[in-house]
C-alpha cells in the first residue's frame, strides 16, 4: 500500500502492510500453511526459506502491527511472554533491568524465575514519579520495563519522562502496551525503544489466539530481535497470524466501544455504596489522570475495584453471582470478563508484595467488553445487591 505513513489509524489497521494476493486477487491474506519453500536453485528463493525464519502470513501481520504502532519493524511470537523472553535474551549476565512493580504476574514470574537464574538483576519500583528509578539506575542498567496502564491497579506512568531518563543513561525503554492498545497509545512516539504486546488480548480481540509481538524503530535492535526470534524459535503459526490480521481490522471500532462501556461501568461502580475504590484512569481524581490525558487518546475498558470492608467473601460473592461477565483469566476480548487478581493473574506474586501494590483480597478486575452497557451494569448491580 502507498503512503501508509499518512493514513489515519482505521485505514492503517485495515490496509497497512497488506497486499491483495497477486496469484488470485484474494482480498484476504492467504494462510500459508507451509513449513518450507521450493527454491529455484541453490540460494535462490523468493525471500522465504523456512517458516521459523519467516512465513508470508506472519510477515504480513508483522508489517501491519509495526504500522499501527508507528514503528518500522515488527516480530510476532507464540505468546506475549515469548516476546518478552526474546527481548530479555538481548541481555548478558550482570546486566540489570528496572521494572514497574505493579505489573502482569507472568511478567514478574519470567523475570524472577527464569532470567534471574542467568545472572540478570531485576529491580521492581514504583514509577509514579522517576525518583525510585533514579535511585536504582546505574551503568549496568540496560532495560527499563514499563507497563502502563498497570495491571490491575491502572496506574499511569509518564512514558516521555521515563524515556528521557533512559536516554540520559544509555538504556533501552521497553513498554508493555497490551492494556492501552496502539489505538489509544503509541509508546514509540513518546520515546520508547521497544513496544511489547500480548496480542492475545485486544489485538486478537476475540479470545481465540495466544500470541505476542515486539515492535521497534531501531535497525540494530530489530536485527537482534530477529536473530533471537529465529534462533530460539518461539514463533506463531500462519493460522493464528490470519486470525489476528482479521482481529486488527476492527481494533479501532472495538476499542471505541470498550472505552465508552468502560467509562459507564466505572462511573456506576464509583457511585455504588458497597464499592470502595474504583481504579480507572479516566476519572479526573485518578492520581495520574493528567498524564493519561496527555499520552492516551482514551481510557480503555479495564476497570478494577475493591469492596467496602475489604472482605474476600464479599468479592467472591460478586464473582460467583455475575452471569454476563464470565469468570476467567485474560482480557481484551469482545465479551466481558471478571477476575480476582489475588488468586488468579497475580497469584505468582508474594502476598506482601502484592498487597503493597494495592492487590488486596477484595480487589476485582473487569475487562469490560463490547456488549450493550445496560446489560453489563444490570449484571453488576444484581451481583452487588
Ligand atoms: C497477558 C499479558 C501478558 C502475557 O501475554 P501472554 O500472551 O499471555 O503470554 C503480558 N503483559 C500483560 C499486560 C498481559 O495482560
Amino acid at each position: 500500500m502507498q503512503n501508509e505513513k499518512n493514513m489515519k489509524f482505521g485505514t492503517k489497521a485495515i490496509h497497512a502492510g497488506l497486499e491483495y494476493d497477486s496469484a488470485t486477487g484474494a482480498i484476504m491474506t492467504p494462510i500459508y500453511q507451509t513449513s518450507t519453500y521450493v527454491q529455484n536453485g541453490v540460494g535462490n528463493h523468493k525471500g522465504y526459506a523456512y517458516s521459523r525464519t519467516q512465513n508470508p502470513t506472519r510477515h504480513a501481520l508483522e508489517r501491519n502491527l509495526a504500522a499501527i504502532e508507528n514503528g518500522k519493524h515488527g516480530a510476532c511470537f507464540g505468546s506475549g511472554l515469548a516476546a518478552m523472553d526474546c527481548l530479555m535474551k538481548i541481555l548478558n549476565p550482570g546486566d540489570e533491568v528496572i521494572s514497574t512493580s505493579d505489573l502482569y504476574g507472568g511478567s514478574y514470574r519470567i523475570f524472577t524465575t527464569i532470567f534471574e537464574k542467568y545472572g540478570i538483576k531485576f529491580h521492581f519500583v514504583s514509577m509514579a514519579d522517576t525518583s525510585e528509578i533514579k535511585a536504582k539506575i546505574n551503568e549496568k542498567t540496560k532495560i527499563i520495563w514499563v507497563e502502563t496502564p498497570t495491571n490491575p491497579m491502572m496506574n499511569i506512568i509518564d512514558i516521555e519522562e521515563v524515556s528521557s531518563l533512559a536516554k540520559a543513561n544509555n538504556c533501552m525503554l521497553a513498554v508493555d502496551n497490551t492494556f492501552a492498545t496502539p489505538y489509544l497509545q503509541n509508546p514509540l512516539d513518546l520515546g520508547a525503544d521497544v513496544v511489547m504486546h500480548s496480542v492475545t488480548k485486544y489485538l486478537g480481540g476475540h479470545s481465540d489466539v495466544v500470541m505476542g509481538a515486539l515492535i521497534c524503530n531501531d535497525d540494530k535492535i530489530a536485527d537482534e530481535i530477529y536473530r533471537i526470534q529465529n534462533s530460539s524459535g518461539a514463533v506463531c503459526g500462519p493460522q493464528d497470524s490470519f486470525l489476528v490480521l482479521r482481529g486488527i481490522k476492527t481494533l479501532h471500532l472495538r476499542v471505541q466501544r470498550h472505552c465508552e462501556n468502560g467509562s459507564e461501568v466505572a462511573n456506576f461502580l464509583k457511585n455504588h455504596p458497597k464499592v470502595d475504590n474504583v481504579y480507572w484512569p479516566g476519572f479526573e481524581d485518578h492520581p495520574n489522570h493528567i498524564v493519561a490525558k496527555k499520552q492516551m487518546r482514551g481510557y480503555g475498558g479495564m476497570v478494577s475495584f475493591n469492596m467496602v470492608g475489604n472482605k474476600l467473601e464479599d468479592a467472591l460473592n460478586v464473582l460467583n453471582r455475575v452471569t454476563i461477565f464470565a469468570l476467567a483469566e485474560s482480557l481484551g476480548g469482545v465479551e466481558s470478563l471478571i477476575g480476582h487478581p489475588a488468586t488468579m493473574t497475580h497469584a505468582a506474586i508474594p502476598k506482601e508484595e502484592r498487597e503493597r501494590n494495592g492487590v488486596v483480597d477484595s480487589l476485582i478486575r473487569l475487562s469490560v467488553g463490547v456488549e450493550d452497557v445496560e446489560d453489563l451494569i444490570g449484571d453488576l448491580a444484581k451481583a452487588l445487591r
